[in-house]
């Protein structure tokens, strides 16, 4: 499949010596996965501070190409879409995915080989079976108080 995020031209091995902060856009921009696991709902217990994510989506999220439908004026849409960003990722990496390569950096944990800055190709995020892809259900069809009952297991 062709990769919709340009990470060419970019330094090898770039994020293991450059700091989130210092980073370029393109280069920030280029850690993204594709997997599609932060346009999945998530629950979170307010006492423990714990978060699930569900396998119920966002309703712009396509399942096929684990993209947003509607990137670019989503928040017409799904105002809390959150924009993420170096400066605001202390706040949001508790309840991002557990694979996700902004969340791990954070982390300070290295990338898995099936990222794409690694493998070559978006293809190895799907063929590692850590994408949302064909599994998802819409947020318009499972009312909220059913969501508990599909809770996923991470880092499927
Ligand atoms: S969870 Fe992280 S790596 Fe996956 S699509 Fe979202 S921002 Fe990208
Ligand atoms: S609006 Fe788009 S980017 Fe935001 S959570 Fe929904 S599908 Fe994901």
């Amino acid at each position: 499949m062709t990769d919709p995020i340009d990470r060419k031209g970019l330094k090898r091995r770039f994020w293991e010596s450059k700091p989130l902060a210092k980073m370029s856009q393109k280069e920030w921009e280029s850690l993204c996965d594709g997997c599609g696991k932060c346009c999945l709902n998530k629950l979170e217990d307010e006492d423990s501070g714990t978060v699930a994510l569900t396998r119920i989506a966002c309703r712009l999220l396509d399942d096929s190409t684990c993209r947003c439908a509607h990137y670019d004026n989503r928040h017409q849409f799904v105002p809390d879409c959150i924009v993420l960003k170096p400066d605001n990722l202390d706040t949001h990496a508790y309840w991002m995915p557990q694979t996700c390569a902004y969340r791990l950096l954070w982390q300070g944990e290295p990338l898995p080989d099936w990222h794409p800055l690694i493998s070559g190709t978006a293809q190895s995020v799907h063929d590692a079976g850590v994408s949302v892809q064909g599994w998802t259900l819409s947020e318009f069809d499972i009312p909220e108080d059913d969501w508990e009952d599909h809770i996923i297991e991470e880092p499927t």
